[in-house]
């Protein structure tokens, strides 16, 4: 006997299956297509239970006579292609002819089939090898295609598959990748009877983009339109301003079909370069169009990725494209564009403490902290042109807010410290000055200019309030102790402060940041975090795929204090947020935090998941770079700074703190041996 067999036509099916139908979104792409191609003007999906249950496609597209509805289900038959040359002119979705047979395969499938011409409807059912003969139905003309029990003989998919919740984020997302090209048919999407999108015929490209992603985002966006040597490209690219911290909006078609492509990846990447933090990603929406023959789509079971006959080409194309507009578009960093033509390295300096900022300063070489305090000293500036006065009232409400949590400074503490009787402390730059009260400025003459490096220091932790009140001095980190008279801003960035043996620099957003999330750590382990109630609800623009996040997330959320609900498609609105949060700040936290949870490929521990969402919470609560601050505001932050853990380097791991010992001094300045 041969060790070799044909296999069995279920068999075939099944296995074409496992690349084309990996969960109820695929099953939705293929038969939308197929309506697509059938030359459909409305298409209906109608999903029950995630699509485990049903999925029925309804279409008014040219139909099938029942000779075609009987061939349609045989796999590799299709009637999109005829001979081999056909395979470089395809204009249509489909080609392959493996989708009805790898979804018969798999489930109970039924096609109710008529064509325009004909008066009657036929239809077909098969599961898995069961086959019925085609018999007369009834119907209007058109198509509807009928998925039962997806995946009822195959238990392996089944395991895979996840919440009712999450597969309908995923067909919602395919479904975007389909409409979002082809504006002129309608679309009809119902979840378990209940409507989730109906998208009406539109002329234009952006219009669709505010169906799925909102209105503010579609409105922002700056349009696209080149043609060049055979390329034309549409779309739209969004301003810096609205990058996302996981490439997710970014949607690429070909020839009316959703691709992912590097190359064009690249180019789009790189026309942001200096515009835009390098750990940011852009959001895009581009459709190409080129002649088929200079492109295989012929490389991917689902047509994902393609094969370009001229990929440099494609490159410079996108790229010059989107550079141009760039050049002339009004969005605000017109200084970015600016920075990026000097190249110098302080493009990749955020103006504030979002969570990317570089940590240049882990070099502790002095050459690294000195570059480091240069780039600081731009970034401020480029904020004090913004609008200097906004930016203060700003400040002062965020560290009214970090005082709200502490301790009130006592008049005693106040008089023999000195600290500020005068708000001449909140001007930039005069925080620098120690204060203007005599008390103040007496104090730190004496250690200014008798403290010989040996000299004792008051205990830390003694002269102000305290946001994790009852906590002590962590043992062991007694040789950065510092002289809290001693400390002064720099560049509004940076504070620098005596310590026993010499002297320290310290990141005020990065310290900050790490007190907030000791602190948070500390409130979230005892209970949810304290929330305030939002007057007005914020609305913010989310992705079909981050609605579902949002519910599989539910009890993490009300834990880290957040009251979310839908608002309609494509936005959410926040009812409640973290009192630590100042409102402005809110939205911006909500948004990074559905990208990082809709990012996630697995469900990790919710122990690392909440873990992550605190330090962004802290990293948004904290003083950034460029924010002045009160003699008692830094005073403030040097009295937790012995008291917090860790207080060595931010939640994301980069250097609170550089320090610089008297010995180093005195070796640099060659006084050794005198
Ligand atoms: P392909 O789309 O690659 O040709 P399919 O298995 O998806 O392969 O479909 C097989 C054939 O069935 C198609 O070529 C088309 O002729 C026919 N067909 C499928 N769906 C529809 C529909 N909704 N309306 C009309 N014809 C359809
Ligand atoms: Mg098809």
């Amino acid at each position: 006997m041969p060790q070799i067999q044909v296999l069995p036509d279920l068999l075939v099916n099944k296995i074409a299956a496992g690349e084309v139908i990996e969960r109820p979104a695929s099953v939705v792409k293929e038969l939308v297509e197929n309506s697509i191609d059938a030359g459909a003007s409305r298409i209906e999906i109608a999903v029950e239970n995630g699509g485990q249950k049903l999925i029925r496609i309804t279409d008014d597209g040219a139909g099938m006579d029942p000779e075609d509805l009987a061939l349609s289900i045989r796999p590799h038959a299709t009637s999109k292609i005829r001979r081999e040359e056909d395979l470089f002119a395809i204009q249509t979705m489909g080609f392959r002819g493996e989708a009805l047979p790898s979804i018969g395969a798999v489930s109970q499938l039924r096609i109710v089939s008529r064509r325009r011409d004909s008066d009657c409807a036929h239809e077909i059912r098969i599961a898995g090898d069961a086959l019925e003969p085609v018999r007369v139905s009834s119907g209007p003309p058109g198509t509807t295609v009928e998925v039962r029990q997806l995946f009822f003989n195959v238990p392996a998919r089944q395991k895979f598959l996840r919440t009712a919740q999450t597969e309908i984020g995923h067909i919602t997302e395919q479904l975007a990748r389909i409409a979002l090209v082809h504006t002129r048919i309608e679309f009809r999407l119902t979840h378990n009877g209940r409507l989730v999108h109906h998208l009406r015929p539109a002329e234009a490209m952006r219009s669709r983009i505010g169906d799925f992603y909102g209105r503010e985002m579609a409105d922002a966006l700056i349009e696209i339109s080149r043609e060049e040597r055979g390329l034309r490209i549409n779309g739209y690219v969004a301003p810096p301003t609205h990058s996302r911290s996981a490439a997710k909006w970014q949607y690429l078609f070909l020839n009316g079909r959703f691709i992912r492509d590097r190359f064009v990846s690249h180019a789009v990447k790189e026309a942001y370069r200096g515009l835009m933090d390098p750990n940011r990603h852009p959001v895009f929406f581009l459709a190409l169009t080129i002649d088929p023959a200079n492109v295989d789509v012929n490389v991917h079971p689902t047509k994902s990725e393609v094969r370009w006959r001229d990929s440099n080409m494609l490159y410079s194309q996108v790229l010059s494209a989107l550079r141009d507009r760039f050049l002339n578009a009004d969005f605000t960093p017109t200084l970015s564009l600016a920075r990026s033509e000097s190249d110098s390295p302080a493009n990749a300096l955020p103006d504030d403490g979002s969570d990317a900022e570089p940590g240049a300063a882990t070099g502790a070489s002095p050459e690294g902290a000195a570059t480091n305090l240069s780039n600081a000293s731009n970034a401020g500036l480029d904020a004090d042109d913004e609008d200097a006065e906004a930016r203060r009232r700003r400040i002062r409400e965020s560290m009214a807010e970090f005082f709200k949590r502490a301790r009130p400074v006592t008049g005693a503490d106040r008089a023999s410290r000195g600290y500020g009787t005068s708000r001449e402390e909140d001007r930039p730059y005069a925080a620098g000055s120690v204060g203007t009260s005599s008390g103040s400025s007496e104090r730190g003459r004496a250690s200014g200019y008798a403290a010989t490096p040996r000299a004792p220091l008051p205990a830390p932790g003694t002269i102000q309030p305290s946001l994790l009140d009852d906590a002590e001095p962590i043992p062991g980190d007694s040789i950065d102790a510092v002289n809290p008279d001693s400390v002064i801003q720099l560049h509004r960035c940076y504070l620098v402060a005596e310590t026993r043996d010499g002297l320290m620099i310290i990141d005020q957003h990065a310290l900050h940041e790490r007190i907030l999330f000791e602190q948070l750590s500390k409130e979230f382990s005892q209970g949810p975090l304290e929330s305030q109630r939002l007057l007005l609800p914020e609305i913010v623009d989310v992705s079909p795929d981050q609605v579902a996040v949002i519910e599989s997330h539910e009890d993490t959320l009300r834990q880290l204090g957040l009251e979310l609900t839908a608002y309609g498609p494509g936005a959410i609105a926040i009812h409640a947020a973290p009192s630590v949060l100042k409102p402005e700040r809110t939205r911006e936290f909500v948004r990074d935090m559905l990208d990082r949870l809709a990012d996630r490929q697995a469900p990790a521990s919710t122990e690392l998941l909440t873990n992550d969402l605190l330090a962004m919470m802290a990293c948004k609560a904290a003083v950034k770079a460029g924010d002045p601050l009160s003699q008692e505001e830094i005073a403030a932050l040097m009295a937790q700074r012995p008291k917090v853990e860790r207080s060595t380097n931010c939640p994301h791991g980069r250097p609170t703190s550089l320090r610089l010992t008297v010995a180093d001094l005195e070796r640099q300045f060659k006084r050794t041996g005198f």
